[in-house]
């Protein structure tokens, strides 16, 4: 299957699900390229596509400087402090905040380049002891320390559920984040918006529609399997 048929695939089946949703939300697909070249990503471009994800700095810069400019860049991957000053004037939003000190990082160099960077915070729904994110409990004392940031706009959750997890494990991590989110949107918090779930990948994302997901992070499903053994950098 080409890339193409894949992308106009996926994109048919969020609008079905989207249509089906009781959230009756709107569904951003945020395309996940990672691994892939940019020629294909081009492909995708082509098609319309102007939401693309990435998990490595180094990777994202690159692509950046060798695609149009009206991509909309969403790094979506563990980041390092030392690196956010790479990408801070190039992406369009970090999904993947799960510290104080990147938040503040994250302020300073937004602060640089006069702007406000939109973030998603991170939570490690599953609690596994090899993810990223932080726990549910550390959340809103997060979130209270973020909501003194200028630079930075909190709008919302992020998650990766375990892997391997079946349909219904699968949808109460959604749904917990779900719940987190309202939890947070309840104590109206100054600068914290919970507008956004950045929830569902290839195998999840129309479960995720259908508990509340505002943007999809799909790699697979359009560019198929990624080959980490092609040194791409
Ligand atoms: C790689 C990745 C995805 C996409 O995963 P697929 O299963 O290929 O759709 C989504 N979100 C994050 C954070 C990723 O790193």
């Amino acid at each position: 299957m080409s890339v193409k048929t894949n992308y106009e695939e996926v994109r048919k089946k969020i609008e079905q699900a989207q249509a089906e949703s009781p959230f009756h939300q709107e569904v951003t697909l945020v395309a996940v390229s990672k691994t892939h070249p940019s020629e294909m990503i081009y492909e995708v471009y082509q098609e319309g596509q102007r939401d693309f994800g990435e998990n490595k700095v180094q990777e994202l810069t690159r692509k950046y400087e060798e695609l149009p400019k009206d991509i909309r860049w969403h790094m979506i991957g563990h980041l390092q402090t030392n690196k956010v000053k790479y990408i801070i004037d190039k992406v369009c939003m970090i999904h993947s905040v799960d510290s104080l000190k990147l938040a503040q990082v994250i302020d300073r160099e937004a602060k640089k380049h006069d702007l406000c960077m939109p973030i998603l915070i991170e939570v490690n729904i599953g609690e596994e002891e090899s993810k990223s994110g932080i726990r549910a409990e550390e959340l809103p004392e997060l979130i209270r320390s973020l909501s003194e940031l200028d630079h930075i706009r909190v709008l919302g959750l992020m998650c990766i559920p375990p892997v391997c997890s079946d349909e219904d494990t699968a949808r109460n991590y959604f749904r917990s984040l779900r719940n987190l989110s309202i939890d947070i949107k309840d104590r109206n918090i100054d600068n914290i918006q919970m507008e956004i779930l950045s929830m569902g990948m290839s195998d999840d994302y129309i479960t995720a529609i259908s508990e509340g997901s505002t943007i999809v992070r799909v790699g697979t499903g359009i560019f198929g399997m990624r080959d980490y053994t092609k040194t791409l950098l």
